[in-house]
């Protein structure tokens, strides 16, 4: 093997501590794997911004998505899996091997799993850009206490926004979420409940021109797609929901589906042997808390095989 004195060995590195990430730290260390779990930031990823966490099966009653991903990295590390907090810069198949290289180290790992997710798909509207963290916000729980008893806009159709709505009406009775069609995309029990939430107006068949603002947003420009009217309404914050880009930068070599998430088979394997995907970076159709932390799960187990067949 191409070890050298600075390269510590693993038999499963795992790059990204969402809850697919950290749920294979818990199986692949409690199944006695040695592994290690790299991540730009804090554990948990996406799930740390849910506010209530609310249909994960057997939580009840909820609980916050940061205080479970706390418990799930507690529960990782209790098990003996080592989490590091740094940027990786690469990784690459060297003999039997993968070397993982981050700004500071390098790491060998027998296997490897990619559980990088998946990141803010931007509007790309004029405004979106340069009022970023002055009122434009992709993360309702971290922004939403700024604008309590204020104007807000939301936008987007699917689960996210309308969770997100539904949290930021607990801080503001006016809540206005805009929608490029004319249904929601999300769940039916979660689109339901929006609906019928008195303080959120819905404003469907409606795509965003334009946010503006002088240091802040202060309105925002709404085209109606099916007259072409726009009409400019007065806000104070616009928090973006239009669904997520994968992050496959790192692993640009293996193959993907048309929307550009990592293809692998029903045990997380992708096509390089040793190599897995698991959670929201994955090819699959329902993206879930729950989804994420099975894929997780099979992953380390399908890792564990793979490393007791090698060894
Ligand atoms: P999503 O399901 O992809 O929905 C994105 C929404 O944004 C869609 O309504 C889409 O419109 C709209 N959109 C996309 N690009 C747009 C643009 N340029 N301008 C205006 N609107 C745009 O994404 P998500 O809501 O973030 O959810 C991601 C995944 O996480 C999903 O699988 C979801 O089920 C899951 N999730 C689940 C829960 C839960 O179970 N409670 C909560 C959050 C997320 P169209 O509908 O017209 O395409």
């Amino acid at each position: 093997m191409a070890e050298n004195s600075t390269e510590k060995t693993y038999d499963f590195i795992i790059i990204g501590a969402g809850v697919a990430g950290l749920a294979a730290a818990q199986y692949a260390a409690r199944g006695g794997l040695k592994t290690l779990v790299l991540d730009l930031s804090l554990p948990g990823g996406q799930a740390l911004t849910i506010p209530n966490l609310e249909n994960y099966p057997g939580l009840f009653p909820s609980i916050s998505g940061t205080d479970f991903c706390q418990n799930m990295k507690n529960q990782a590390e209790s098990f003996g899996a080592e989490i590091i907090q740094t940027t990786v810069k690469s990784i690459d198949k060297v003999e039997n091997t993968f070397r993982v290289e981050t700004i500071k180290e390098k790491y060998l790992g027998y296997t490897v799993l990619i559980a990088t997710g998946a990141g803010h798909r931007k509007l790309n509207v004029k405004g979106e850009m340069e009022l970023e963290g002055r009122g434009v916000s992709y993360c309702a729980t971290c922004d939403g206490p700024f604008f309590r008893n204020r104007k807000i806009f939301v936008i987007g159709g699917g689960d996210s926004a309308c969770d997100e709505a539904m949290y930021l009406s607990t801080l503001s009775d006016d809540i206005t979420l805009v929608h490029r069609r004319d249904e929601l995309r999300a769940q039916k029990a979660v689109a339901d409940r929006l609906l019928a939430n008195e303080k959120v107006k819905v404003l469907f068949n409606s795509k965003v021109k334009e946010i503006k603002g002088e240091g802040r947003v202060q309105s925002i420009e709404i085209e109606n797609v099916q007259t072409g009217d726009v009409t400019e309404y007065p806000t104070d914050a616009v928090f973006i929901f239009a669904g997520m880009n994968p992050v496959t930068e790192l692993v640009e070599m293996l193959p993907k589906d048309e929307a550009g998430y990592i293809k692998t088979d029903d045990n997380m394997q992708t096509l390089i042997p040793g190599m897995y995907a698991a959670g929201d970076i994955r090819s699959k159709s329902f993206r879930q808390v729950v989804t994420a932390v099975s894929d997780g799960a099979i992953a380390a187990h399908s890792a564990g095989e793979f490393v007791r067949n090698m060894k």
